[in-house]
């Protein structure tokens, strides 16, 4: 088995600790893949960019940067492009498998994480989305094993870890949160009020940590617990 390694690379805080990881790991990342689907793409592809670019400074590389466009439009309701797309990792993957056995590179690192969500009595609980969880990379695992010539191994070494704890490891690693792009709306700055700004901001509150890439962290302070109070 090789080392070489094809990270799926987002622009948002989870993929880019991977790429950091997965390089502490002793992969040797030879490229990054960021799907263009019809998301809030400009701040997302800035960001994924300045992230490549920083990586292959700090760490003397040379990683190649691969855009795949999808029509996610054609599949589904156009409303849901902008918050969930079901199932997109099975669509991701199969691309991402056929990338990675042309550039021979035998592993696939994907930043599939766990997240906190309202169980029916109100209560918080841990939460995997469907195409994140241990049951679907195990037969995504599996399917590859079958479906290429080539050993293709699937590296989600944050599968069964929260946000905060994907956070806790990138501050180990010395990450650079500054740039990267987690907010759902398309504003010049992150918006502080949406789920996955307030994920974030809990995640950098749990690590006793201000996130680098909120320029009011007061600000992001006082809507994370606005929202919070309202969702209770
Ligand atoms: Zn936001």
């Amino acid at each position: 088995m090789n080392k070489d390694i094809l990270i799926l690379l987002s622009g948002g805080a989870d993929s880019l600790t991977l790429l950091h990881k997965a390089h502490k790991d002793g992969y040797n990342v030879v490229a990054c893949l960021t799907f263009e689907y019809g998301q809030i793409w400009k701040n997302e592809l800035k960001y994924v960019k300045k992230q490549i670019k920083d990586f292959n400074i700090k760490y003397n590389k040379k990683v190649e940067h691969i855009i795949y466009k999808i029509n996610f439009n054609q599949i589904g309701n156009s409303l849901l492009l902008k918050h969930l797309i079901h199932g997109r990792n099975v669509v991701f993957l199969s691309i991402a498998g056929g990338i990675a056995a042309t550039l021979n590179a035998e592993n696939i690192g994907m930043a599939a994480t766990c997240t906190l969500d309202y169980d029916d009595g109100g209560k918080r609980v841990k939460f995997t989305y469907p195409d994140c969880s241990l049951n679907f990379i195990k037969k995504m695992q599996d399917t590859f094993n079958v479906a290429f010539e080539t050993k293709i191994n699937l590296y989600t070494p944050f599968a069964e870890l929260m946000k905060q704890d994907v956070i806790k490891e990138g501050l180990k690693l010395g990450v650079n949160y500054k740039d990267s792009w987690t907010c759902m709306e398309n504003g010049k700055e992150s918006c502080m009020k949406c789920e996955s700004c307030k994920a974030r901001t809990e995640a950098f509150i749990l690590n006793w940590e201000k996130d680098p890439a909120i320029k009011d962290w007061n600000k992001a302070l006082y809507y994370y617990m606005e929202v919070d109070k309202i969702d209770k």
